[in-house]
Formats: C-alpha cells, sequence, structure tokens
C-alpha cells in the first residue's frame, strides 16, 4: 500500500468513527512517506490528527495530537530553510527521537520510561 493509499483509509476509519485504528494507519503512511521523503503526505497526516484530536477523547486524542506534532515537527524542519534533498537526512536523524508525551522533553525513539519525568510509554505502532 502506498502512503496515499494509507492515508485514505485512514480517513475512511475516521469517517466511520474509529479514530484509534484511522491514528494507526495515519501513522504508517507517514513512516512510508518519510522513506519516500514525501512531505505532502506529512501535510494531510498533521491535518487529519487534527481532526481526530478535536473529536476524540482519551489515548486517541493523545495519540492523534502526537502524530500532528510529529508531522508538523519535521514540516518545520522543512520548510525553515532545509535544503529539500536533506529532507531524508533530517528525517532520518529526527525518526531516532521522539517527544515525551507527558514532558514533551526529546527522548529516545527506542525509550520505554521518559527519562526526564518517568512517563511510561507505549511503543509506537510498528
Ligand atoms: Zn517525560
Amino acid at each position: 500500500m502506498t502512503p496515499d493509499d494509507l492515508i485514505d483509509h485512514a480517513r475512511a476509519e475516521w469517517a466511520a468513527g474509529r479514530g484509534g485504528k484511522a491514528v494507526a494507519l495515519a501513522w504508517d503512511a507517514v513512516n512510508r512517506a518519510m522513506d519516500k521523503g514525501s512531505s505532502g503526505i506529512l501535510r494531510q497526516a498533521a491535518d487529519l490528527a487534527d481532526d481526530i484530536a478535536a473529536g476524540s477523547q482519551g489515548r486517541t486524542e493523545r495519540d492523534a495530537r502526537q502524530l500532528a506534532d510529529y508531522c508538523r515537527h519535521c514540516l518545520a524542519g522543512v520548510g525553515n530553510g532545509t535544503q529539500a534533498d536533506s529532507l531524508l537526512s533530517l528525517v532520518t536523524s529526527w525518526r531516532r527521537r521522539r517527544r515525551c508525551p507527558d514532558c514533551a522533553e526529546s527522548i529516545s525513539k527506542d525509550a520505554r520510561v521518559c527519562p526526564h519525568c518517568g512517563y511510561r510509554i507505549a511503543p509506537p505502532p510498528a
């Protein structure tokens, strides 16, 4: 499946009221888009994640906000004087880090417990 297909599926899941599934599919789309250096998917995923966050509660809302932040973080780097051909290197270095959903500190992508605040982190969708 292409990133565009995955975003379409994510939108369909969200339209059907399955926000958690939609977020998981959008994450998958973003991860695949990053492999191709496609920033268009990041924008679409960020917009979709905003919609999901605004219409959800609890874990789904939190996951959707994390996805939107993730996309925007990358898009900000791309639009901030970074050369287009360095998108992949930016993404590659950035993908090894993530933000703690509790205290927003940058932590290792593989961390299970935030070293700054002790928050227990669920692993990202495979
Ligand atoms: Zn933390």
